[in-house]
């Protein structure tokens, strides 16, 4: 595995491939690796000539208040684990590197950013739009791989790649879970254990309401009531949004179609945590 740290020379490398004609799958993190980020290098692994995987923890996608400084971080675990699950080339710039002073352009996904998380993260989505267009531009992927689990941001990529026409294609791979169902996270190692035990009613809710509209319910209003009740029993939970929208425009759907995103972002303790499922195909009612 070839560790590149710099800007200039990761750009370099992206030019040697590309004069070897190998396709390049890329598998943008912030690091502090888990089996979320090793399913999507084991994808690139599966697509492409050579797995990229870039670790930054993003100054400006982070708000004043969010956990920036303490986000964890420890490069020599994440390398063990990205070289045992194949990565190619791992990509890990400064700040400085990516942000020089004076540093001026950023990238505004309109509309889709200011949906779900977007209304309680204020400029979280066009941090995140920048880092991954400047990463494309350095990297310069065939696929890039990004993780249902934050599945706004993978929708909001997918457009701007698309807007931009920056010819990559954007693959959005299942969320992987703890064997109870917990959606894998860097953050859940701040939840104490308590916390932990409650954090699976994010899961056990959107398990639910799938099942209800599996089952045929169709009235969005009865879905998030059954969400929200079932998290409202776990005292350590505040809710900070639960929302059914549609998949490509991320609006709120007044009656559950043929494919609905079910997503829940909540406070466990004082960790921020999100989840969801997309429904497919809930036109006609499964018998029991
Ligand atoms: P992060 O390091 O949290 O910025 O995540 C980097 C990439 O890994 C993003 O595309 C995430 O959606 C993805 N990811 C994070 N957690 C999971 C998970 N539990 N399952 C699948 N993908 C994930």
């Amino acid at each position: 595995m070839k560790i590149v740290d710099s800007v200039s020379r990761m750009s370099t490398f992206t030019r040697l491939l590309k004069k070897e004609a190998k396709t390049i799958g890329f598998v943008p993190t912030m690091g502090y690796l888990h089996e979320g980020h090793l399913s999507l290098v084991r994808a690139a692994k599966k697509h492409d000539d050579t797995a990229v995987m870039s670790i930054f923890v993003n100054p400006i996608q982070f708000g004043p208040k969010e956990d920036f400084d303490k986000y964890p971080r420890d490069f020599k675990r994440d390398e063990e684990l990205a070289r045992s699950a194949g990565v190619d080339v791992l990509f890990y710039p400064s700040v400085k590197d990516m942000y020089p002073h004076g540093y001026a352009t950023y990238v505004a996904v309109e509309a889709l950013s200011s949906a779900l998380c977007g209304a309680s993260r204020p400029g979280h989505f066009k941090g995140v739009a920048t880092v991954v267009a400047k990463l494309f531009g350095i990297v310069r992927p065939d696929i890039a791989y990004f993780g249902q689990k934050d599945a706004q941001q993978a929708i909001i990529i997918k457009k701007m790649a698309e807007d931009l026409h920056m010819g990559v294609e954007i693959k959005m791979m299942p969320t992987i879970r703890e064997p109870d169902g917990l959606a894998i996270s860097s953050r859940n190692i701040y939840l104490t254990d308590d916390e932990r035990s409650d954090a699976l009613v994010l899961s056990r809710s959107l398990e639910r309401a799938g099942h209800l509209i599996k089952h045929g319910e169709k009235n969005p209003k009865k879905v998030l009531t059954a969400i929200n009740d079932m998290i409202k029993e776990k005292p350590s939970v505040k809710i900070d949004y639960v929302s059914i929208a549609g998949t490509k425009d991320l609006k709120e759907v007044d009656t559950i179609g043929s494919e609905v995103l079910i997503a829940i972002a909540a406070y466990v303790g004082r960790t921020r945590l999100i989840d969801n499922i997309i429904i497919k195909a809930a036109l006609s009612a499964i018998p029991k």
